[in-house]
């Protein structure tokens, strides 16, 4: 890229599947860690479901097969600009939909030209056996940079932590091979640095904005560590009811649920989706210099997961419990994707646990909630009311 006489360098984008995989580590080592979720041409709901294959867990496959053409073939569902994610995008595809239902025709399916590149890595995780499986998809499939990050399953013993070690030092050594430099110590605290108040300030935010823009907001730092906040909102109306948003991935085609949630009397007053609140979690303590910033970047990761993964997962139960309160939770929404039985199965210890009435709804290919799930919806916040 140049600008004037001014050259900088390109940065290999390194592909995330999860926010659990340090996206400091990448940085660190002088390549762009992405949050594959926020990419403009993430082809969700685009792609025909294989039985019992979870749709995110698809999507990211046919996303890094895609990564091997350039130009990228493939409708232009959220966007086709280069280089943006799916945030500034999505407001088109928002600009696409209104003139369907005015009566316009969908646009043709065209070349896009990709924001990713064939030199691109890709990094897995074993966060569930389909990420695992797309994994090895990827590999048959000749892909030359992906990388499997073997996320402990469990936490509570020194060994999770070692594990946690092991495996950032062994993506390290992946990232050198694929045209990284290992950092030094100070470069590598200065990134993590950064990242830590970006975390702090967008999870002060989350309270004082509306849920989409902070989903917005959240999307564009995973994307590319974007400091930008999103803009201060006046206090909701009080007769919203708030609302627990919780589950995996939520993806910006789905974001509309937030709008068609608020027009059926509620609010998000929690977004513990993937990519909301709890994928900023992670936090870096280096007590006065005396914590070496890898040690604080393991400690910050491995101690500040909250999935739905890990065995027991009583982080996430601990994580919910002082939020659902303290925001006046009266309802939750449990979101997951067909085939995702790890958050499917969270529904009935949810129920009991929190003493909450719960909506259990199916991500689909729509935008927002499809038309079932929508009614679903506002029967039950008429029954919150
Ligand atoms: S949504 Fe569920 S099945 Fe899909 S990748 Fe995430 S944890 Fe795995």
């Amino acid at each position: 890229m140049t600008a004037g006489n001014i050259t900088t360098p390109h940065r290999m984008d390194v592909f995330l599947t999860s926010p659990w995989i340090p996206a400091e580590w990448i940085r660190a080592h002088g390549l762009q860690p992405r949050g594959l979720w926020s990419a403009e041409n993430f082809p969700n709901g685009s792609w025909p479901l294989s039985a019992g294959v979870c749709a995110f867990a698809e999507a990211a496959v046919q996303f890094v097969a895609a990564l091997g053409r350039e130009p990228l073939t493939v409708p232009p569902r959220i966007g086709e600009r280069v280089g943006e994610c799916g945030v500034g995008a999505l407001r088109r595809s928002d600009s696409i939909a209104q003139r369907i239902r005015e009566g316009g025709s969908s646009p043709p399916p065209a070349a896009v030209p990709s924001c990713s590149r064939t030199d691109s890595a890709i990094i897995f995780s074993t966060s569930c056996d389909q990420m695992r499986r797309g994994f090895d998809t990827a590999i048959l499939r000749g892909h030359r940079h992906a990388f499997l990050f073997n996320l402990p399953a469990t936490w509570q013993t020194p060994a999770a932590g070692q594990i946690f070690r092991s495996e950032l030092e062994r993506l390290g050594k992946f990232l050198v091979e694929i045209g990284g430099h290992a950092p030094s110590p100070a470069a590598l605290r200065r990134v993590m640095s950064q990242s830590s108040q970006t975390r702090k300030r967008l999870l002060q935010s989350a309270q004082t904005t509306s849920p989409r823009q902070f989903a917005e907001a959240l999307a564009r730092f995973h994307w590319n560590g974007s400091r930008a906040l999103p803009p201060p909102q006046k206090a909701p109306p009080a007769n919203q009811i708030p609302i627990a948003l919780i589950g995996g991935p939520f993806l910006a085609p789905h974001w509309k649920l937030l709008d068609e949630l608020e027009a059926a009397g509620g609010r998000v007053a929690l977004n513990a989706t993937e990519m909301g609140e709890r994928s900023l979690s992670p936090s870096f303590a280096y007590q006065s210099g005396a914590i070496p910033p890898f040690d604080a970047l393991v400690r910050g990761y491995c101690d500040n997961i909250i999935g739905v993964f890990q065995r027991p997962n009583t982080r996430l139960y601990a994580w919910l419990k002082p939020r659902l309160a303290s925001r006046g939770v009266r309802g939750i929404l449990l979101r997951h994707f067909t085939g995702c039985d790890l958050w499917r199965a969270e529904a009935q210890t949810l129920r009991e646990t929190f003493a909450l009435p719960l909506l259990l709804l199916e991500a689909g290919s729509e935008p927002g909630a499809a038309p079932r799930e929508l009614n679903r919806l506002q029967a039950f916040m008429e029954t919150l009311t």
